[in-house]
């Protein structure tokens, strides 16, 4: 540890909570004494038996009070950043082979909490959503610099979560001079990518292997329903007679029918609609016409509170798109709620098929891209589920 570096003492129930190695400590499980260190400083974490237990970010005004950066007695400087930030990268080898979009950096999953890193190409999409990385800004660009060598750098700071960390909304061209929308190369297919305009860092990376996956399997009509700029009706096209994507956004429609284009699929229709009302209608004529149908909805549960209220949305959404899958169909059905857990997500499923009244089956049991790596120690990390089934 670095000499001088405050120190903050958790109580007995996060001290028993650390033999667990999850990386945070709640904001009621801290105990302040004398002058509270600054929001984002790097602390030295001592347990209810003060003895150390290793060094976090603080901030006094988030109800994750501590993120621990390390277990050990560490010195936390330069060296250290650049060390995860290369150990990220070496999770990673092929990331400059494996196409343009990849995620570098996945936050408490690479040991580097609030720090999001994403590659569209020569850009770099960079987010600080914890009020000690926001701090660390300088170091950590200057080593992502030195390490991928990208042609420009943005910062989207602009995401609602910084709020919870007393952190503003801001967007900027930290170095270069990218030209925007970019057309980068994401398995056979070219796609417009705007890192300044699009959602998050720019679009979705978690799905990527899933589209993949889909576009082997894509045949006849299929059905890209939450389809933003066209992820996974584009890598369907090839295989598939007809795809028709919907989405509420006019503006990720737009992207995607350039993407189309750019491609050369004129079967890709795209309809700005909402889903939920555009699912009740179809399903009310029972018009069994999809062999593939995705859907792919924003998080209804972002927060425990949520989670009636979403169940609710995902059983109404999955019975009715059950409803539209040709016996013998496929449907890929996803949840990126953390708290709608793994069980409640099948139950949901189960309740669906029953009042759907058809025969459901499992078929692959799938999860976000694995450049988001899943700690095991760190559950939330672990958001997405990708369910494919057989609806006969
Ligand atoms: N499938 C996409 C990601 C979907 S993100 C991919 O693979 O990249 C969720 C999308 O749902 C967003 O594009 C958002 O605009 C859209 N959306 C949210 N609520 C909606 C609604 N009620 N009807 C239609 N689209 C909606």
């Amino acid at each position: 540890m670095l000499k001088n570096t405050p120190k903050i003492k958790i109580n007995s129930k996060a001290t028993h909570r650390l033999r667990t190695r999850h990386p945070w400590v709640w904001k009621d499980e801290i105990q302040l004494s004398g002058s509270v260190p600054e929001s984002g400083a790097v602390v030295s974490v001592q347990d209810s038996k003060d003895r150390l237990a290793g060094c976090a970010f603080f901030n006094p005004i988030s109800k994750i009070a501590l993120r621990f950066l390390s277990f050990e007695d560490e010195n936390i400087d330069e060296g250290f950043w650049r060390t995860r930030l290369e150990a990220a990268l070496s999770r990673r080898p092929l990331y400059r082979e494996e196409g343009d979009l990849c995620r570098l950096v996945f936050s408490e999953s690479d040991g580097l909490p609030g720090l999001i890193v994403d590659r569209y190409g020569p850009v770099l999409s960079v987010q600080m959503l914890s009020a000690g990385m926001e701090r660390l800004q300088e170091t950590i660009l200057g080593i992502l610099q030195e390490l991928v060598e990208p042609q420009a750098i943005l910062l989207r700071n602009d995401s609602p979560m910084r709020v919870l960390e007393g952190m503003g909304a801001t967007k900027e061209v930290a170095f270069g001079e990218p030209e925007l929308p970019l057309p980068l190369q994401d398995g056979d297919l070219k796609l417009w990518v705007d890192p300044w305009q699009g959602q998050k860092t720019g679009t979705y990376l978690d799905q990527r292997e899933n589209q993949r996956r889909l576009g082997a399997l894509a045949k006849g009509r299929v059905l890209d329903a939450f389809c933003y700029q066209g992820g996974f009706a584009l890598h369907c096209a090839a295989g598939a007679e007809e795809v028709l994507a919907l989405d509420s956004s006019a503006e990720a429609l737009e992207l995607l029918t350039e993407s189309a284009a750019l491609n050369q699929m004129p079967n890709v229709k795209s309809l700005r609609a909402n889903v939920f009302d555009w699912l009740k209608n179809e399903a009310k004529a029972q018009s069994r016409s999809f062999d593939l149908v995705i859907l792919d909805p924003p998080a209804f549960a972002k927060k425990r509170e949520d989670v009636k209220a979403a169940t609710r949305a995902y059983k109404e959404i999955n019975l009715r798109g059950m409803k539209l899958v040709k016996p013998g169909g496929l449907l890929f059905t996803c949840s990126c709620s953390y708290n709608m857990r793994e069980d409640m997500w099948k139950d949901c499923l189960r309740e669906a098929a029953a009042d759907a009244g058809r025969t459901v089956h499992l078929v692959e049991s799938r999860t976000q891209a694995s450049d988001h790596p899943i700690s095991l120690t760190f559950p939330e990390s672990h958001y997405l589920k990708a369910t494919l089934l057989r609806v006969e």
